[in-house]
Parts: structure tokens; sequence; C-alpha cells
């Protein structure tokens, strides 16, 4: 800043260094045309701060961007699930459930640290899709510092991966979905079991999926499964160390769907 003072006596007779002190720098204080009386250092502190502020902001809106850029869902339409849309009677299992969804969402907002999976299991068409999707949704929005959400339907996904087998342009590599996945603070896996029933060898995973399974679930401690599978069926479809992972710190939250009637014939 001693430069500004040099300048600004380069410049007296537009800068007029004033008898004033700055109360902060104990400095005197500038008299410029239009602005009146300035320190030059406060003004530096002003710019600077503008300039965290900025690139903070970027920071969080990209942060937040994640759950756009990289989900892969099976119907657009499922980024707008809140929980504000998922209907419920009250008193009902779907408004038991709905709330057992918000609760979990406030644990991971408020603890980002806390490592816990969640299952969200039952029949087709209940809307575990949904409340997977309402719980980043609400996390997305609402974590300050942001925390990085993103949406993986597992049929997509694997397909994607086995693409990128014959397509050295793809992003979808083992490498870069395994780290990417390691690196983001709450992931859904959505409809877990199916990727195993397309195989053709249906309730048995290939070791290919059990082998990438495996690595996400262990490095990965923030995870939401929806699942069509029962407990007895995982364990009959992935072995015993993909089983144990997903299971990590689902006590208490394990969100079973089985009595709900399907939500797509009802709407009709
Ligand atoms: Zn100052």
């Amino acid at each position: 800043m001693s430069d500004f003072y040099s300048l600004a006596g380069a410049f007296k007779n537009i800068f007029k260094t004033t008898k004033d002190e700055c109360p902060i720098h104990h400095k005197p204080m500038i008299e410029a045309p239009r602005v009146g009386k300035i320190c030059p250092l406060c003004e530096k502190e002003k710019l600077d701060n503008a300039e965290k502020e900025m690139v903070r902001k970027i920071y969080e809106d990209n942060a937040r961007k994640t759950l756009l850029r990289k989900s892969l869902v099976d119907d657009p339409a499922t980024y707008a699930c809140t929980f504000d849309s998922y209907i419920v009677k009250n008193a009902t299992l779907e408004a038991n459930l709905r709330q057992q969804a918000r609760l979990i969402a406030g644990q991971y907002l408020k603890c980002p640290d806390a490592k816990f999976n969640t299952i969200l299991s039952g029949p087709p068409g209940v809307g575990k899709t949904h409340l997977a999707m309402a719980i980043l949704n609400a996390i997305n929005d609402n974590a300050h510092p942001p925390q990085k959400c993103v949406f993986m339907n597992v049929v997509s996904l694997f397909m994607q991966l086995r693409a990128s087998f014959d397509d050295s342009t793809s992003w979808w590599t083992e490498k870069n979905v395994e780290r990417f996945l390691k690196d983001v603070d709450l992931v859904v896996i959505d409809d877990l079991g199916s990727e195993s029933a397309m195989s053709g060898n249906a309730r048995d995973a290939t070791q290919f999926v059990q082998t990438i399974l495996y690595n996400i679930t262990n490095s990965q401690r923030r995870i939401i499964f929806t699942t069509n599978l029962t407990q007895n069926q995982l364990v009959k479809t992935y072995n015993s160390k993909v089983v144990s992972r997903i299971l990590r710190g689902t006590k208490g939250h394990i969100l079973n769907f089985n009595g709900i009637k399907d939500k797509r014939i009802e709407a009709f």
C-alpha cells in the first residue's frame, strides 16, 4: 500500500493526503475527487472480500449443480421430486414414511460427517425413488456449506460403465465413477438389484457388478439405496462383503414400503 501513497504523491493534485487517520489502520486518509475521504487499505480489504465472496459463490453454485450435471435418472421428472410433492393422507403409512425420510434428510444435512447408509425397500411404484430424490433435493438446497449430492439409477450407471469399454471418449469409466462417487457428500443408488436382474442371470450379480458395488460402497459411507429386494434377496444377490458394506449404519435408517399401494396405479 505504500505504493499507493507514492502514487497518490505523484498525483497530489488529484489525490490529497489528509491529516485524518483511518481508525482501523492508523494511516492517513486520502481525499479523492467525487469519492471523498477514503483509506486505501480499507478499500483494498473491501475489494479482497468481494473477490473472496465471488469465489465462494462460484464454488457453492458448482457444488449444488452436481446433482443436475452428474446424476443419471430414468425419467428427468424425477428431479422435481420433493417432500411436498409426495402426496399423503394424514396418519397413513405414507405419511409416516415421509416423516422418517425428512428426519433422515435432517441427519445428513446437520451432520456432514455422519457416516451411515439408508435403505428404502419395497415393491415397485410405491414412491421410494420419489422420497430418495426428495432427501437429495432438501439437502442440495439447504446445506451451508453445500454438500455435493448425486443420484444414480443403477441400471443407467452400469449401462454407462459398459458403454465406456468401447468408447475412449466416455467420462464414465470405472476409475472416474469410483473416484467421483467417493468424493461427493451424499449418493443415491436407485433401484439396487435391477442391474443384476438385467444381466440375464437373475438374482445373481456378475463379478463386474459385485466389484464395482464393492468399491463404491467401501469408499463412500453416505449412500441411500432404493431397492425392490428384501434383505434375504439382497444376501442372495451379492457377496457377503458387498452386503455388509451396503448395510453399514442402516440400523434405524431402513424405510419399509411394504403395504403401500402402487402410487402410479392409484393416480388413475
Ligand atoms: Zn483503513
